[in-house]
């Protein structure tokens, strides 16, 4: 084939870091490399994206300094969502492989709205993504305030990472929580995103916005996607797409199983089918009464079991 550099069999192993309309920024161990899907990947699976940043792949060098994407190994996790399109449905792959899902919410300004994590909770749990909680601005209130408001996520199995960008409480662990991982960072605007990834190493937060803006103003929902390298190793990716996942992804009769304290209490229902909404015999309405699940918890449930938006 023309244009193939030395032995046509060496394909090297690299990172997608970077995805933009069609070109993908490989990290390989000769320097990042520009490189384009093969045509024949591109055959019979017109039905989602193919390649995404966080896809480990093998790559062929081509003369003019780009490179073909040859093979994409298979993810061991993604999240993903599935776009509406005319006449059918578009899976997009927002990040392959990530190790973990951190959420941003600030303990005050803006108020921390917990339906809101909730939700990103069970996106976590759905597809299967260790999730954790950065409780950001924790100068701004009493430490015993915060513990009141996330504190019981911590029973729930979540980790929680009180921060402050401003007085660098908390830093240590962040950093370290994002060290040699691959992180979908998400939460609202204004809990300090931003901030945090600058306080941990300088510009490294602006970088990583600069990507987020430019794809809100493009007109499809994933016009660039970036993971940065974090200079100890890992990479971190905002996911903006991840705030318009919508609902209609999950069945509400699966619903019960993203909810960590209620998904062991199901069988013991009395009702096979039970909605945990108002059925005599539910476990789980007997463990909100007992105060072992929190009743915040046990109310994001309900409103997302009656497909209420919670953003
Ligand atoms: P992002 O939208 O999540 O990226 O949030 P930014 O990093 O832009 O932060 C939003 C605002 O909150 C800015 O004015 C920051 O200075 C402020 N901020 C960020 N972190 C903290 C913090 O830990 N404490 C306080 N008091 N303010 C913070
Ligand atoms: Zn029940």
């Amino acid at each position: 084939m023309e244009g193939l550099l030395g032995d046509e069999n060496h394909l090297l192993s690299g990172l997608i870091k970077r995805s933009q309309s069609g070109f993908f920024t490989v990290e390989t161990e000769i320097g990042d490399l520009v490189c384009t899907l093969r045509g024949r990947l591109k055959r019979g699976k017109p039905s989602g994206d193919i390649a995404a940043i966080g896809d480990r792949v093998r790559v062929r060098r081509l003369e003019n300094g780009t490179g073909l994407i040859e093979e994409i190994e298979p993810r061991d996790r993604m999240i993903s969502r599935r776009a509406p399109l005319p006449g059918g449905e578009y899976e997009q792959i927002i990040i392959a492989n990530p190790d973990q899902l951190a959420v941003v919410f600030a303990c005050a300004n803006p108020e921390p709205r917990l339906r809101m994590l909730d939700r990103f909770l069970v996106i976590a749990e759905k597809q299967e993504i260790p999730a954790v909680i950065i409780a950001n601005k924790i100068d701004l209130v009493e430490f015993k305030t915060a513990l009141e408001i996330f504190g019981h996520y911590r029973d729930v199995g979540y980790k929680v990472i009180y921060t402050s960008a401003h007085t660098g409480y908390g830093l240590d662990e962040f950093k370290g929580c994002l060290e040699k991982k691959i992180t979908a960072l998400t939460g609202p605007s204004g809990a300090g995103k931003t901030s945090l990834l600058n306080a941990i190493h300088p510009g490294f937060g602006l970088a990583v916005r600069e990507v987020s803006r430019a794809t809100r103003k493009g007109k499809h929902t994933t016009v660039i996607s970036e993971m940065f390298p974090l200079p100890g190793g890992g990479y971190v990716a905002d996911t903006p797409g991840l705030r318009s996942l919508a609902l209609w992804d999950i069945e509400p009769e699966e619903l019960d199983a993203y909810f960590p304290e209620i998904r062991p209490l199901v069988s013991a229902c009395q009702f096979s089918d039970c909605t945990h909404l108002h059925e005599p015999g539910c476990a789980v309405r007997e463990a909100v009464e007992h105060g072992k699940i929190h009743p915040q918890r046990y109310e994001s449930y309900v409103r997302l079991r009656m497909g209420e938006d919670a953003w």
